[in-house]
């Protein structure tokens, strides 16, 4: 695999660029979360979940950018296993994969963005973390598993 860690300086911008981008179609196309997903939010976290917005997607969007687009599968970030990602405030999820489940996961990522306070503040971190660790153990993901809700 190629190394993240001499990609980040060129990769981190993009990818913040990428991100505020898709962020904001989410905040503009997506859904407010139910009284289910609120109370899920705040279980996460979550400060402000009534700024969240969902958007039901058939696959997840990859960015045009070759490089970013190349690290993002390589990296296993993006791809046809991938069914979902928070950016910001907005998260996408994969058409047929709405579960608290996941919607808890993805949750607990905006949780980590608010700590960080932004898309700029959260992205250098992470991406250092899946350069570092790889996805599955990159601490941020490790967090967000911990904190996935479990069907009763
Ligand atoms: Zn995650």
């Amino acid at each position: 695999m190629m190394d993240l860690h001499t990609l980040l300086p060129e990769l981190v911008p993009k990818a913040v660029a990428w991100a505020e981008v898709q962020s904001e179609r989410i905040l503009r196309c997506g859904v407010s979360l139910t009284p289910h997903g609120i109370a899920l939010a705040r279980g996460v976290g979550v400060y402000r979940p009534e700024l969240v917005r969902v958007e039901l997607v058939p696959q997840l969007p990859l960015p045009d950018d070759p490089l970013l687009q190349q690290v993002a599968l390589a990296a296993g970030l993006l791809g046809p296993d991938m069914v979902g990602l928070t950016l910001g405030y907005g998260i996408f999820i994969v058409q047929g994969h709405a579960n608290d489940r996941l919607v808890s996961h993805e949750l607990r990522h905006v949780h980590q963005y608010e700590t960080f306070g932004s898309i700029s503040g959260f992205m250098p971190v992470y991406l250092a973390q899946i350069a570092e660790f790889g996805y599955e153990a990159a601490p941020l993901e490790r967090d967000a598993r911990e904190h996935e809700a479990h069907a009763v």
